[in-house]
């Protein structure tokens, strides 16, 4: 990504439509005088102003905010105008800015400029594209801790024990020849990095990446033909959407429906029923879309429609056994198989139950960016490569060395243009 820093930039800061109001930010450290004159405001002038701004032919009425530099979101001078929120208007407004010599602003490049004129750190910017991805609730507040600096520090402590046992090994590299000092020496060092890489690793397990899609999930019905898949999966989402029949081998495509199960956005498949010989082509190409569908899904629900061994199964946490027709046969089944009839619906809201109880629970983990998540990791490796042998004081060192990089890469100690891009391009345009 190509960026010219000194150039004035805008950018909507609202979504594209009719709405009541829009968001137009501008930002430059010299913005342009025509633009202060069109708006007829000053540049040292702080405040917020109604304005009629003149466009080809029409006025305007906005809300205009003054933010001379440097107090201000990106640390430049800003200007907020608030038209209406017509796609017109705004293409009109857009033309007129463009005019003055701004240009429209990539991803994250308000936020870019921010952290360049120390006004945000990278973990607090981080921290606001990562708050307006989130999803839910419990995202949100998992965030915190990630804003609140804790993870910082805990990644500054383990930083600090690398230095220091880096000091150390490189002082040793001077005594390389005296073999008593050695021996003793290098059993503590490999101890030490042992314990730093074991910190790292609770860091690791403690946090999880931020992903987008974590609210959304996709359940995947499998089974033999005929033991009830299609009427279950009609049952689930409350639609005659899949073909129930006496025949076996009806359903071929993978038939899907999006429902809202307790604030996630579940995807329901029903898939073709696998049997050992498939009767055509057709059927056969059904089974291997089943399979595939069933691989990638969150969860499975295996039904069956006879108490059969699933013992295999049982035991997976991403498969819950279903027996189907629980009308038809009596008798106690075990508790890890849930019993239901999609004819009279008996037991399909234990079902959902156990489906919300498997796999539809936020947890409220603590979270973190996929960058700094992909960084400890890296640091881990490296760590845990350094092992004994001849040289090990200089394999140490190198180890030590490059996990330093990587975790100094965190919290910015580095002067790396495309790192910056990494970290701003996930931004949406306009912050
Ligand atoms: P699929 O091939 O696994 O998708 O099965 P279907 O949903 O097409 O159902 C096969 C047959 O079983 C149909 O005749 C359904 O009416 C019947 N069936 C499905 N669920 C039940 C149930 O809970 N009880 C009974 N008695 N019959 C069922």
């Amino acid at each position: 990504m190509e960026h010219n820093d000194s150039d004035s930039i805008y950018a909507l800061g609202s979504p594209l439509g009719r709405s009541a109001l829009a968001v137009v930010r501008v930002s430059g450290l010299h913005l342009p005088e025509k633009l202060y004159a069109g708006l007829s405001t000053t540049k040292d002038k702080r405040g917020f102003f109604v304005r009629r701004l003149s466009l080809s032919g029409f006025s305007e009425t906005c809300l205009v905010l003054s933010f001379p530099k440097p107090l201000s979101y990106t640390g430049e001078s800003m200007i907020e105008i608030h038209p209406h929120g017509n796609p017109a208007v705004l293409s009109e407004l857009f033309s007129w800015l463009e005019g003055l010599g701004i240009r429209e602003a990539s991803p994250g490049e308000f936020s870019r400029r921010a952290f360049l004129n120390n006004k945000l750190s990278l973990a607090e910017a981080e921290g606001i594209a990562m708050g307006i991805e989130a999803e839910s609730k419990e995202q949100l507040l998992a965030l915190e801790d990630f804003r609140g600096g804790r993870l910082g520090k805990k990644i500054n402590k383990i930083l600090s024990l690398i230095e220091q046992l880096l000091v150390r090994v490189e002082s040793q590299l001077d005594f390389s020849d005296e073999e008593d000092v050695n021996e003793v020496a290098s059993k503590e060092v490999f101890s030490s990095i042992k314990n730093a890489n074991k910190a790292l690793g609770f860091l690791i397990t403690e946090y999880k990446p931020f992903e987008k899609d974590v609210m959304k999930k996709t359940i995947a019905l499998t089974g033999k033909p005929n033991v009830g898949k299609s009427s279950l999966f009609n049952c689930l989402v409350g639609e005659k959407l899949a073909i129930v029949s006496k025949e076996a081998g009806t359903t071929r495509d993978v038939v899907r429906k999006r429902v809202v199960m307790s604030g996630f956005d579940v995807e329901i498949q029903d898939t073709a029923g696998l049997r050992d010989v498939a009767s055509n082509n057709i059927e056969e190409e059904g089974m291997l879309l089943a399979k595939s569908a069933a691989k990638a899904a969150d969860l499975v629900l295996h039904v069956v429609d006879q108490p059969v061994d699933t013992s295999g199964l049982k035991h997976k946490r991403d498969v819950v056994v279903v027996l189907n027709k629980c009308d038809l046969h009596e008798g106690v089944v075990d508790d890890s198989v849930v019993c239901v009839s999609a004819k009279t619906s008996v037991g399909v809201s234990r079902l959902v139950e156990k489906i919300q109880e498997t796999s539809l629970r936020s947890a409220p983990e603590r979270l973190v960016s996929e960058r700094i998540y992909k960084r400890l990791i890296a640091a881990e490796k490296v760590l845990s490569l350094s092992g004994g042998g001849e040289d090990f004081f200089e394999t140490s060192a190198q180890a030590l060395r490059e996990a330093l990089l990587e975790l100094k890469e965190i919290y910015g100690a580095f002067d790396n243009e495309k790192i910056l891009d990494q970290i701003f391009e996930n931004f949406c345009i306009g912050k």
